[in-house]
Formats: C-alpha cells, structure tokens, sequence
C-alpha cells in the first residue's frame, strides 16, 4: 500500500476535519490548505576546501490571520517545499489550539548536516536569512529549530538579521536561541517536557492499560534528538521505563529500562546508541511494534503506516514528531483500540515555550525557568482538556463515523475553528 505524502496527508485531513465545523464557509477551505505565501532560494556558498555548492532554501508562510507566522527551520537533504509547506500548516493548528498568537510558517534548507563543517553550516545559514531579506521579522514570521538545527542556528539568524537591521531590538525575530542571546530558560526541553505534560495529564483523564500514572508504563521512543531526549529524561523521572530509544542508525532494547541519562553519555562519545553496553540492537521497524504501553514516534513523518499499524502493540501513540502516523494508520490504531496523542497536540509544547521567549524578548525581560515549566505545565493541559472534552461531543454527535472518534480530529476542528472564526471576525479584505 503506498502511504500519501506529508503534504496530501494534510489535506485529506483538513478536509475530513471541515465536515464537523458548524458556520463553516466552504469558499475558507482551499484558503486554509494551502500556503499562503512560498518562498523557494537558491543560492551558492563557499566550502571548506575552496569549492562552490548551490543550495536550495525555502520558507512557508501558510496562515497569519491570528499573528505573525511561527515555525522551525529544518536542515535535511531531501526537504521539499512541499513537505515543508504541510510543515507550515501544521504550525497554523497547533498554535491555534495551544492559543498563542502566531500564524504556521515553516522553512529550511536542503542540506545534509552530518557532512557539512560547523562554518559551512554557519555560512549556509547566513545566506539563506539575507536571501529571506524582509520575509522573516519579529512581527512578520519568526523561525525556530526544527530537525537538525538548534540554538547555535539560531543564534546565527539573529545576528545574520540585526546586521540586517542595526539598531533595534531585534532579539524576537527568532526563538530556541542560546540563553545569553535572549533565549528562553526551559526553550531547550519545551517541546520534549510538553510531550510529558500532554501524556500523563491524558492519562490521568483516560489511563492507560488501567494505569492512571506513568509509573511502571513501559515506553519506546523513536528518536534521540531535541524533543525525544528531554521527553525520555522527564518519563523516567516519573517511574516511566525507556524500553527502547533510537537514532537514524538503529534502535537499542532493555526491557528493564535504558537510563536516558547513560543513553546521552554514550551517544556523545559513540556518535551512535547502537552497541549501548546491556542493551539489544534492533532496527527502528522493529521499535514501533514492541510490546509497550506507548510508543512515542520522535523522528520524522510516516513512520507508522498502514503496513505496519495492525502490529503497533502499545495502547497509546504519542506523536511527538510531526505527521508520523499516517491517515490510513490512524483508522488502523483507532481499530485495534489504540489511542494517537496528534501531533498538533502533544509537540506544542516547544511553539508554546517559543511564545514565551518572544515576549520577554520585546520586554527586555528573563522569565525564571519555574515559571515558564508552570506556564507550559497549565497550556499543555487546557489544551488537553479541551481535545478531550471536545472528542467527546464529536463522537457523541457522530457515533457511527470512526474519524470523528480520533482526537486528532477534535484538535483539528478546534484550531481551524478558531483560524476561520478569525478570518471571518476581522472580515474579509477588501
Ligand atoms: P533532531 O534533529 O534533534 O532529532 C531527530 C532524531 O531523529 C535524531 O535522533 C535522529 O537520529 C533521528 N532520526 C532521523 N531520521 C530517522 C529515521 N529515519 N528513523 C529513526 N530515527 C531517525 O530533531 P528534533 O528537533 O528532536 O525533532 C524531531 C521531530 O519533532 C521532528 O518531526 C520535528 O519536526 C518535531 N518537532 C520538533 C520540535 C522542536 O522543538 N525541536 C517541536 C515540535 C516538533
């Protein structure tokens, strides 16, 4: 069976989300599945070793009707502006549920990082924000990490952007930037502590496996980057057992538990988790169907598919990467009993924290990292909250249709509510 790309995924359920909006105006739909503005860049960069490469760049503003565009910016060699514009789009949803005011955007470059220096990288990031020129800005749209970038870029943006503009507080034209460069405390494991937050305030709604905590749940996580680490640390930390992690290479398995601590040591100095002293190599296939109680895909897109999704054995699927289940997996899952956390959900917690970060930055002010947890803590749980309670009506008033039973169709028609709401309040222009 061939799994739709990112980008058709994202249509088919904005659309299949549209049929439970009331006071929907149908003309909004094509409006709010496409990218309101893409902008693809070409440009050449100097290597180390005196030769020139093209680089292809790309930033999709998809939605600004309730603020100015939020989203990463993601360094990967195959990246599209078609991927990255369902990326954009994604953003659109999820900061109109967790209700910050921002717009979706999203942007990138395709490169691969692993083979690039530290001053290609630095001079690749340069020109692709000279390039973006005036498209991005602290009231237009505001980038932030994403795959394979991390503070260290964005520190890099906002220095490429205040010589850009010289003297002006310019510090909140990105986020996720080093803490003495107006970063936010808490930015760095926002996302991965969001992930926490959603997942155990569901199951203390929900449970799990009859489990109301996560004490004793057992857990696999794809993934070993910026949202899995911090989420595997605070998951342990809460009696959770990290059955098994992963990285591009492979995945190691300890049923009785991996140390995420140990996990970070060994990765640092191995460049890899396989061969992790006491645990088990399998591959990251083998990772998504263990016998767990949640499986937390913190990767990248379409890992679990309509091929794989009838063995998925955990009962929840947290989707801490974007797009990771598939729209076939979803009715799939939701088959075999299996609940999905949907991405738009569970990873707010990083755009919610970038929020943060950009209102100190025009305050000139440091938040103390208690306050921005607690702030994220209470933003995570309203919005699970409202999923919740909002599923329960979907499937109440649509209790033979098995799409209106998932919860990421409660998130969905609770954020395009709140986009076309916005659309429509502030009055089509002219
Ligand atoms: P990262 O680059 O820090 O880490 C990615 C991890 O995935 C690495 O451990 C890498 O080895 C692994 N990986 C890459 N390709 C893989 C594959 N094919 N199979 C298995 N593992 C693979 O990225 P990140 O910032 O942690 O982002 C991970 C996901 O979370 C992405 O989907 C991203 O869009 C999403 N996300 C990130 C943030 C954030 O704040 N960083 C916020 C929201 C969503």
């Amino acid at each position: 069976m061939t799994t739709p790309s990112p980008h058709k995924q994202g249509l088919l359920r904005v659309l299949d989300a549209s049929r439970y909006l009331t006071d929907f105006k149908k003309g909004l739909l094509a409006h709010l599945s496409n990218p309101r503005r893409a902008i693809t860049v070409c440009f050449p960069v100097e290597m180390d070793d005196g030769s020139v490469r093209s680089f292809f760049g790309y930033r999709v503003l998809h939605n600004n009707v309730l603020g100015p565009g939020k989203g990463g910016i993601r360094y990967h060699p195959g990246l599209s502006v078609e991927e990255v514009s369902s990326l954009a789009a994604l953003m659109t949803w999820k900061c109109a549920l967790i209700e910050v005011p921002f717009g979706g955007a999203k942007g990138g470059v395709a490169c691969d990082t692993k083979q690039l220096s530290e001053g290609e990288l630095r001079r690749i990031t340069r020109r692709f924000i000279a390039e973006l020129g005036d498209n991005i800005g602290p009231h237009t749209d505001i980038p932030a990490p994403d795959m394979y970038t991390n503070a260290q870029t964005m520190a890099w943006v906002y220095d490429t952007y205040d010589a850009m503009h010289p003297g002006r507080n310019n510090r909140p034209v990105v986020t996720g930037k080093p803490v003495d460069q107006g970063g936010s405390l808490g930015r760095q494991d926002a996302t991965g502590n969001g992930v926490v937050f959603a997942t155990e305030h569901y199951i203390g709604l929900r449970g799990v496996n009859g489990h109301r905590s996560l004490q004793g749940l057992k857990v696999a996580i794809q993934g070993f980057g910026n949202v899995a680490r911090p989420a595997a640390r605070a998951l342990a930390e809460r009696g959770a057992i990290i059955v098994a992690l992963s990285d591009s290479q492979g995945a190691v398995l300890r049923p009785e538990g991996i140390d995420p601590q140990r996990a970070t040591e060994f990765k640092l100095q191995n460049g890899q988790l396989g061969g992790m002293p006491g645990t088990t190599n399998i591959t990251n296939e083998e990772l998504l169907t263990l016998d767990c109680d949640i499986l937390i895909p913190a990767a990248t897109a379409s890992q679990v598919h309509a091929s794989n999704a009838p063995d998925v054995r955990a009962r929840l699927v947290v989707e801490a990467a974007n797009d990771p289940v598939t729209p076939q997996a979803d009715l799939i899952l939701q088959q075999h009993g299996i609940t999905v956390l949907p991405d738009i959900l569970a990873n707010a917690g990083g755009v919610c924290v970038s929020y943060f970060e950009w209102v100190q930055n025009i305050q000139n002010e440091q938040w103390e990292e208690e306050e921005v947890i607690r702030k994220l803590r209470n933003r995570m749980q309203r919005a699970v909250d409202q999923v919740v309670d909002r599923s329960d009506s979907l499937r109440a008033e649509h209790p033979d249709d098995s799409y209106a039973g998932l919860l990421r169709a409660a998130a969905l028609v609770l954020a395009m509510e709140r986009v076309s709401c916005a659309v429509l309040e502030r009055g089509i222009w002219p």
